[in-house]
């Protein structure tokens, strides 16, 4: 039976890929952060049998015990702190977490495995906010970084990191440079689930406006559920590699909050959205969209999932959950 160490376990893309694990079989062990974690339970609802091990990315000694416990075959590195905004509000933590935590792992596995780290597949969450400023488009695999946030310059410190270690030490280890994916898990703060939710409690009567920052920017939006897929194909190949994840399709915010308030029969959303600068960024990613070619040729994967069906879908579980839950 192959063993799965996976970090980030409760986040949007730790519970997918458990779940994805768990239909092929692997025996999976997730970190979990903190005294009394509230999301504890959730991680073991979601995932029957899973081992949750007490450990913190910041934390190498308690890296290293969660490997021993654990003696993975495939290790996923994707707890960070992820959501942008706060990068820049949290720079430092933000750089421990996101950036020193792949090294704390790394360094973790190193020691565990010793001479024997073929043992051992490593995958790392890269990001396409490392692309930010990007000059091309679609952005690949071998174009610039120019990441815009401190949450952007952290993810490139990780996956140089990763390439690092794989040159030096000949580690199987592999990033996926994964653009915007989304689903009824992602957190709110984000603007698909923001927009979703919000028009949810808009039909339903218990919300009356929705506030929002740069209309215009253009994401490449993907369902979780598919990239996930793509993370666990890396892990499988005889060689590791960089690969980005992508639809290959950007939509603007605009076209976002269109489709979520057409999932409710509302055709003229102006009078429910309003601007506001308190969402605007100091420095803004306007346009990523990716070019998954090589993912799709060497690993077989592809999305499954169009931009407006994944909107309609989340806007669907938004209304079932505010259904349930009253006003607030
Ligand atoms: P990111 O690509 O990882 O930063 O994902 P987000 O979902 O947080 O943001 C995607 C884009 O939506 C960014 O360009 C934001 O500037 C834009 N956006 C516009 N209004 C909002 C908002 O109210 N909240 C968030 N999170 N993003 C917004």
């Amino acid at each position: 039976m192959k063993r799965a160490l996976i970090t980030g376990i409760t986040g949007q893309d730790g519970l997918y890929l458990a779940e994805l694990l768990h239909t092929k079989g692997y025996e999976i062990f997730g970190l979990i952060r903190g005294q009394d974690n509230p999301k504890y339970d959730l991680a073991r609802a979601a995932v029957p049998g899973i081992t949750l091990l007490k450990a913190d990315l910041t934390d190498v000694s308690s890296l290293i015990r969660a490997v021993q416990v654990a003696e993975p075959h495939e290790v996923y590195n994707l707890g960070a702190i992820s959501f942008v905004p706060y990068s820049w509000e949290n720079p430092m933590l933000t750089t421990e977490v996101t950036a020193k935590g792949v090294l704390n792992l790394l360094e973790a596995i190193r020691a565990w495995a010793g001479n024997d780290l073929a043992r051992v597949r490593f995958y790392q969450a890269s990001s396409s906010e490392m692309f930010g400023a990007a000059l091309q488009v679609p952005q690949t695999e071998s174009t610039r970084f120019w990441p815009r946030s401190p949450y952007g310059v952290a993810k490139v410190f990780g996956h140089q990191l990763t390439i690092n270690y794989r040159e030096s030490y000949g580690m199987h280890a592999s990033s996926g440079i994964l653009f915007n994916h989304e689903s009824p898990r992602r957190g709110p703060e984000f603007v698909t689930r923001k927009v979703t939710r919000a028009v949810a409690r808009i039909a339903l009567g218990h919300q009356s406006v929705l506030s929002l920052g740069n209309l215009e920017a253009r994401r490449d939006w993907g369902f979780a559920g598919d990239y996930v897929d793509a993370m666990w194909r890396m892990l499988q190949q005889d060689t590791p590699g960089d690969y980005v994840v992508a639809t290959g399709v950007d939509h603007s915010v605009r076209d976002l909050v269109t489709l979520a308030f057409s999932a409710v029969g509302i055709d003229d959303w102006a009078p429910f959205v309003l601007e506001d600068d308190r969402f605007r960024r100091p420095a803004e990613v306007h346009h990523l969209v990716g070019d998954a070619t090589m993912a799709r040729n060497r690993l077989g994967w592809k999305p499954s999932m169009e931009f407006a069906e994944l909107i309609q879908l989340m806007v669907r579980a938004d209304l079932a959950a505010q259904e349930v839950e009253p006003a607030r």
